[in-house]
């Protein structure tokens, strides 16, 4: 059996994918406040951290407005500016951050594989998953027809687009409550499309949405459909479904911005990593550890309760010492073997 080819003798497709295996220490899969806290210990601690960003690099909060609720910052900053410094900081101790999307993975071994754009491996010796959590669609075939044609997920990134223009925001929770305010500052008109009698969002959110005039929260509304020539020109809305007093409404509206929740990015972990009934990565309580030795998870795609720029950023810290540790506790084992 052949177990070693000198390099000009293998094929061209195997010296292209032995060119594209990359040995790496600590892998960080993610770009968000989990993945750059992350990267900023485990660089300081010289695990020479690879960072994959994904496609939104800097996660969730380059998509929303200010962020007043980050300890050290008195006066607010915006979400792209804080990430925009969590990298540099990154980069500071020397992490390689790289823009790339895994696309599979393969951690049956003591190697964990993982696939990047689909045309590159890394075997890491430890991986940090900190791929956070996407937005959610009502699942409606309007969503997709108008999608980038007056359905969004993301005020701040479109909310330009409408000024002086009739908007709507469905969901009831911070987001929602904070993407309608930001929508009134730039809109004519933005409705809340709740489909309970009360709100999710915080005290302090709902007080901001009851106090802008130029919001109109419809209680009890669900979104049933869009319509529109070249674009939303409206939704129809189902009012107290289910009841008695059931009703079909159609609003005038140029923009649908949905604010439901998100679902966590574990896919292509799934095969491997134990998730719960919703997709999050279960971990080892009081730990960043998966049921893999070596593979830790961090930030929203392992949180379904808290959700936070400043939790995402303490369990980045968490996934890093963990692996730190579980690095010199190989080694130890490795120098009692060889003893
Ligand atoms: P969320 O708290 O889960 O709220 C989702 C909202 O969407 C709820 O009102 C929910 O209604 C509604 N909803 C879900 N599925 C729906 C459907 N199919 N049709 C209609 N409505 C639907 O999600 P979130 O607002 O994105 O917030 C996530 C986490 O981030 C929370 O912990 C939140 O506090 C936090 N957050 C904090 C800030 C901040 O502090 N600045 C900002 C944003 C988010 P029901 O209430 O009826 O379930």
């Amino acid at each position: 059996m052949e177990l070693f080819k000198p390099m000009d003798l293998q094929s061209d497709s195997e010296k292209a994918d032995i060119e594209n295996v990359e040995k790496v220490r600590c892998l960080i899969i993610g770009s968000g406040p989990a993945g750059y806290t992350a990267a900023i210990y485990a660089s300081r601690a010289n695990l020479k951290p690879v960072l994959y960003t994904g496609m939104e690099m800097g996660g969730q909060l380059t998509t929303t407005t200010d962020v007043d609720n980050y300890p050290g910052y008195p006066d607010g900053v915006t979400g792209p500016e804080m990430m925009e410094q969590f990298k540099k900081q990154a980069e500071r101790f020397g992490t390689d951050v790289r823009f790339g999307l895994a696309t599979d993975t393969d951690f049956s071994g003591d190697k964990h594989k993982v696939t990047i754009d689909n045309n590159k491996q890394i075997e890491a010796d430890t991986v940090i998953i900190a791929t956070g959590a996407t937005a959610r669609y009502l699942g409606l075939e309007a969503e997709k027809k108008y999608a980038g044609m007056g359905v969004s997920a993301c005020a701040t990134c479109d909310g330009f687009f409408y000024r002086q223009k009739d908007v709507a925001v469905v969901g009831g929770g911070d987001t929602a409550a904070e993407e309608a305010t930001y929508l009134a500052g730039l809109c004519n008109k933005v409705y809340m499309i709740v489909r309970r009698n009360v709100l999710r969002a915080s005290k302090a959110m709902q007080e901001k949405v009851m106090n802008t005039s130029n919001i109109e929260i419809l209680w009890e509304h669900q979104a049933i459909d869009l319509f529109g020539e070249n674009g939303v020109e409206g939704a129809v809305l189902v009012k107290k479904k289910g009841t008695p007093q059931e009703e079909i409404i159609r609003i005038k509206i140029d923009g649908f911005f949905l604010a439901i929740g998100h679902t966590p990015n574990s896919d292509i972990f799934k095969k491997y990593i134990d998730t719960d009934e919703t997709g999050y990565i279960k971990t080892i309580p009081g730990t960043s550890k998966t049921n893999i030795p070596g593979v830790f998870a961090a930030g929203d795609v392992q949180d379904p309760h808290y959700r936070q720029a400043v939790t995402a950023a303490g369990s980045g810290c968490m996934a890093a010492i963990d692996a730190e540790r579980y690095l010199s506790e190989q080694k130890n084992e490795d120098i009692q073997k060889d003893i």
